[in-house]
């Protein structure tokens, strides 16, 4: 399974970019390793695949819903059953450790059984008419061919939340994989055909973000775009797409932070910290990039954070004892290092790591030391910009007040997290916390796939990814009325002018 399926799809067919040019995707634990030359598609390709996707709505839009469930239930076998080889594909292509990647694919899995579970479901709404002999109801349809663009760091996790619920509703896709991991969505494509869906449902596109992503942003054949990634990216999607009135619902960016209070439970909070920070090696939309220790606590727990987070054993992810991967590629370990700089330079403490790891065993991956930064203050950029990193930054906090005032103090409202054992306090931390996930005495990371995910501020535009609300943003409601009283009744008149 490993070499094939390094194509575009559409109509069910892989196929190489009309201008015949491709990249390399490469493995960031060992960069000599070369998973496979892509397609680098262009705004053609783009176009053969949008073309493939809305004659395909022709007919998908009509398959009564539970049949299309039947489908994404195969799917879902199937990716069960592949698990292993698609998170081996997974980690080769993008570093995260294999406990990671299976659990990444396992994501897909449980979407893929949801999302079947709720086209029987899909409920509309009805209410009563003003008026004699008149049936009001209002139910959702598919909106038409869905764009998908994605990040690298969850392969199959992350579009699975788009493209299951997509085509559950009765839409068409067209997914632009993100180009440092298009391998894995390939697998996953192949699972899908295999489970019976038809031509030009699901086709995949890979290629550059501007070139292809934004193509398939400016093609008036597309009628939705979802998008996970940065920011940035995200403004300028947005500012594209309104050009031709799409509905664009935009994941962005986190600077996520955890709260541990003076009565936490300290083992537990120090856990959930080094899983919440280093986990995914830090690039994860959800990471704990701050972390606000309450005065009292501090100087204690932060030592005994540097002691256990010093034994994180960093290395390939296929090895079963590595626990933090490699980053993503050069430019992202620069820029991580670029960062670090940047706290140095605006005079926080580098307490552990703060560079990279460039022993014999390391040299031919971009790997960088688990780092701890103390001493930061809130308005200081590491503490509010997005490193995507295994970076941490520890500011005090000395009252539960002035700790909220400061998790709410950036751009971003991704997850949050608090440790204590004072239920006022995690309840008024509940109530307070600007962010669209709260998590009490667990970390920023763990979301579940049948619960609504996303966030407030700049971290998105309002919608929810995840369980029943995710058909919100592929759907739209359709309103029927209809009149069996065999006359012209007008909604609306007042009745004593007649
Ligand atoms: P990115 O924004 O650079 O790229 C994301 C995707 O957009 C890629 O597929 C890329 O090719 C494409 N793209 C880039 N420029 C484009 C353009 N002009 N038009 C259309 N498409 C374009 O992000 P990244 O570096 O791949 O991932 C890291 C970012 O993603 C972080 O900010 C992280 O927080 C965010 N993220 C968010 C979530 C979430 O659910 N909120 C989840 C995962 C990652």
């Amino acid at each position: 399974m490993g070499a094939a399926y390094m194509k575009n799809l559409i109509d069910n067919a892989w196929v190489d970019s009309h201008s015949g040019t491709t990249f390399e995707n490469r493995n960031p634990a060992r960069w000599n390793d070369c998973i496979g030359a892509f397609p680098a598609s262009n705004v053609i390709d783009v176009d053969n695949a949008v073309r493939a996707a809305r004659t395909a709505y022709s007919t998908w839009r009509l398959i009564p819903a539970p049949k299309r469930g039947e489908i994404l239930r195969r799917a879902g076998d199937l990716l069960t059953q592949r698990k292993d080889d698609i998170a081996r594909a997974m980690t080769r292509e993008m570093g995260k450790p294999l406990f990671e990647t299976r659990g990444d694919v396992q994501e897909a899995i449980d979407t893929a059984y949801y999302a079947a579970s709720e086209t029987r479901r899909l409920f509309g709404l009805n209410a009563p008419s003003e008026l004699p002999d008149k049936m009001n109801l209002s139910f959702r349809v598919p909106i038409g061919v869905c764009g998908v663009i994605t990040a690298w760091n969850f392969p199959l996790a992350v579009p699975s939340w788009k493209i299951f619920p997509a085509l559950a509703a009765g839409n068409t896709v067209v997914f632009k994989t993100p180009t440092d991991a298009p391998h894995s969505p390939c697998l996953f494509a192949q699972c899908l055909i295999e489970a019976g869906l038809p031509p030009g449902v699901l086709n995949i596109i890979h290629g550059f973000g501007e070139e292809c992503g934004g193509a398939l942003v400016a093609h008036p054949g597309v009628d939705l775009i979802a998008f996970t990634g940065s920011t940035e990216v995200g403004k300028a999607i947005s500012a594209s797409a309104s050009k031709t009135l799409k509905r664009v619902s935009l994941e962005l960016g986190g600077k996520n932070a955890m709260i541990v209070m003076d009565d936490a439970d300290q083992d537990l909070a120090l856990e959930g910290v080094l899983w919440g920070a280093f986990g995914t090696t830090g690039q994860r939309c959800t990471a704990t990039s701050r972390l606000i220790v309450h005065g009292t606590i501090h100087d204690a727990f932060i030592a005994k954070l540097c002691e256990r987070a010093r034994t994180l054993r960093l290395g390939d992810g296929m090895s079963p004892n590595t626990e933090v991967g490699p980053v993503i590629n050069e430019k992202q370990l620069h820029s991580i290092a670029r960062y670090v700089q940047i706290g140095k330079d605006e005079g926080a403490q580098c307490v552990l790591g703060g560079t990279p790891e460039t022993s014999e065993e390391y040299k031919n991956g971009w790997f960088y030391k688990p780092t701890i930064f103390t001493g930061v203050l809130p308005v200081m950029r590491i503490a509010q910009e997005e490193i995507f990193g295994p970076v941490l930054s520890v500011i005090r906090a000395s009252s539960l007040t002035q700790a909220i005032e400061i998790l709410n103090g950036t751009m971003y409202g991704l997850s949050a997290a608090i440790y204590t054992r004072n239920v006022n306090a995690a309840m008024r931390a509940i109530r307070d916390i600007e962010s669209g996930i709260v998590y009490i005495n667990g970390p920023t990371i763990g979301a579940e796939a049948h619960m609504p995910f996303g966030g407030v501020k700049q971290t998105g535009n309002g919608h929810r990814e995840g369980g029943w609300t995710a058909f919100d943003i592929f759907t739209e409601w359709k309103t029927v009325y209809i009149d069996y009283s065999g006359n012209l009744q007008k909604a609306q008149i007042d009745a004593d002018r007649h």
